[in-house]
């Protein structure tokens, strides 16, 4: 039988809708800042520990609140910025809905300084369970709030939490989003009660981005903007060579809000598909808007919005990138122009990566002939050993051309093979099976890497799988690891390079053991395969074209690109008419 309706004790009311508002630590994290931004600070320091679930605490030197009112900051639909409802079209602050402290304070123990700076008292509050009290308290101006115990009294949401890693993770990324759109206000986060990021207030958002990705970032990026009466949109946007393995590094800000829209990454793609680039560019996007062109009252958390116009902003977007992609044609044109030669030799020998030494040879032939090699340098050191050793095999090898490819020549097929992509594979496959020796060899001089803000959690999550493929790394201050030593495989890496590309390819995987181990291998795979300008051995060439009529592999590198083409003898006799 079906029970009477009946309504529903407050506190149960205020803990449903917290969830809603309260996804884990990084949602009060997000909200406390938000708040203090609002409260104009221009400093806002903020203290983790265990991810957030002990304590949480926001410090601030903006308006505070006064003594008589800050009962009710905990009220549910209390608030000071807006009064009815046609406020909400034009919100300048973050909050505005009056329900994040309610809320917050429903599943944890609360408390919260503050003193206005108009008056000469503050107040203590606490809350927990319902029970409120209030003290006399003589501090500075400004608020800080403490959030202990979150999800004490929800423990189906605490089950749902991810791992305490993740969690911490999404907080570093909530806080790091918002400190991103407010350059001048002064930003600190310790986690366990050490100071892991300090970032000072900066110019502009070029310096918050250098400060937080690092000196180099910028050089890569290229800042556009475009303005029209009804909007001004900004941002960094990636230079070709700047693609990224996921879309971490994409975020539109909405009148300085950071929000999810999901059309972000796709139009991005369209403006950049003619680099034909593999990965994803980076972009900070700064849309200013009038509010009332733009609904931020549709997801609990203010995290999506919906534009009045959308196919109107989608078009901003992707003028924008194009601006950026175009400016690098631009250069490239420029090159091209007076010594149009000189461009398509270079081109012809230019390398994948950064590995190559020198690379002045443009094609080369391995054929012999009369007692010289042809092309401007030998890859090979002795081919005829190649030749004897290849002997005996059901193929003939023709050569390497445009320093990439070996031609192989074999009874059914001309196969072209693209010998970086494919060592790249094999490689891998001996990674993934386990079943190499591990031996380290040690660096002449240790490279001890400088890690951005972002990078350090990550870099400290794969030392130990690093380790156990061969490198020799440690942590080496709060902001550095030392390399001392790396796999003999990956003999000759550019060891900050791959360090960094790993890190990067990490940023986006989340504490999957398997996929982890997974990139980690593909990027020494690609570090450590020989590449366009590399000195081939006969074994290098003889093993690529073993490996690759083997069989046993997948004809893709681990990125997904073909590493091997055929043109079928049967369809040669077709071309010329012979069958
Ligand atoms: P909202 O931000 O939507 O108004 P909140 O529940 O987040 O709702 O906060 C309630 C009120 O408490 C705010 O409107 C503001 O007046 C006050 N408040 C919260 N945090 C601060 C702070 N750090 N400094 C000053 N006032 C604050
Ligand atoms: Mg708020």
């Amino acid at each position: 039988m079906m029970d009477r309706i009946k309504e529903l004790p407050d506190s149960v009311k205020r803990k449903i809708a917290a969830g809603e508002v309260v996804e884990g630590p990084f949602s009060v994290v997000k909200e406390l800042i938000e708040n203090s931004l609002d409260a104009e600070s221009t400093e806002i320091d903020v203290e983790i520990y265990e991810s957030g679930l002990k304590k949480i605490q926001v410090r601030d030197n903006g308006s505070g609140m006064f003594r008589d009112d800050l009962p009710s900051a905990i009220r549910e639909h209390t608030t000071s910025k807006i009064e009815n409802f046609t406020d909400i079209e034009r919100v300048a602050t973050y909050g505005f809905r009056g329900e994040a402290l309610s809320s917050i304070s429903s599943i944890s123990k609360l408390t919260i300084y503050t003193r206005s700076s108009e008056e000469e008292r503050g107040a203590k509050l606490t809350s927990v369970d319902g029970s409120v009290e209030m003290h006399d308290y003589a501090g500075a101006a400004g608020t800080m709030i403490i959030v202990e115990n979150l999800f004490f009294n929800v423990p189906a949401r605490k089950k749902f939490l991810r791992a305490r890693k993740t969690e911490l993770r999404k907080v570093r990324e909530t806080f790091l989003r918002i400190a991103l759109a407010n350059p001048d206000v002064s930003f600190s986060l310790s986690i366990d009660g050490r100071r892991q990021v300090t970032l000072p207030a900066a110019a502009d958002s070029a310096g918050r981005i250098q400060q937080i990705y690092g000196d180099d970032i910028l050089e890569r990026l290229s800042f556009e903007r475009i303005q029209d009466i009804k909007i001004e949109l900004s941002g960094y946007l990636s230079m070709p060579d700047l693609m990224k393995p996921s879309r971490s590094m994409q975020v539109l800000y909405v009148n300085r809000r950071p929000v999810e829209y999901r059309y972000l990454g796709f139009l991005l793609s369209r403006a950049y598909e003619a680099m034909a680039a593999q990965g994803h560019p980076v972009a900070f996007l700064f849309l200013t808007i009038d509010p009332e062109l733009v609904d931020i009252n549709v997801h609990p958390a203010k995290r999506e919005v919906k534009f009045f116009d959308q196919k109107y902003i989608d078009d901003c977007i992707i003028h924008l990138s194009q601006k950026a992609v175009n400016r690098v044609h631009r250069v490239r044109d420029n090159l091209i122009k007076p010594g149009g030669d000189q461009f398509a030799v270079s081109a012809l020998s230019e390398g994948e990566g950064s590995s190559s030494s020198s690379e002045e040879g443009a094609g080369m032939s391995l054929f012999e002939h009369d007692g010289r090699s042809y092309g401007m340098r030998s890859f090979l050191k002795d081919v005829s050993e190649l030749y004897s050793a290849a002997q005996g095999e059901p193929w003939r090898l023709l050569g390497i051309i445009y320093n990439r490819y070996i031609l192989v020549e074999d009874a059914r097929a001309l196969l072209i093979i693209d010998f970086h992509a494919a060592h790249e594979r094999f490689i891998f496959d001996i990674l993934m099976q386990g079943t190499l020796a591990v031996e380290t060899q040690d660096l002449v001089f240790p490279v001890v890497l400088e890690l951005s803000l972002d990078e350090h959690p990550v870099a400290m999550d794969c030392l130990a799988l690093l380790r156990e493929i061969g490198f020799d790394i440690e942590e080496f201050s709060d902001n550095s690891v030392v390399i001392r030593g790396i796999p003999v495989l990956g003999r000759g890496m550019d060891v900050e390079l791959f360090f960094h590309e790993v890190l990067d390819a990490l940023k986006s995987e989340q504490d999957m053991q398997a996929r982890i181990q997974e990139r980690i291998f593909e990027k020494v795979a690609c570090h450590s395969a020989k590449r366009s300008g590399d000195e081939l051995t006969d074994e290098d060439v003889l093993l690529i074209i073993r490996e690759t009529r083997s069989g046993a592999h997948e004809l893709r590198c681990p990125h997904g690109r073909p590493y091997v083409y055929a043109i079928e003898r049967n369809d040669l006799e077709r071309i010329f008419k012979r069958s």
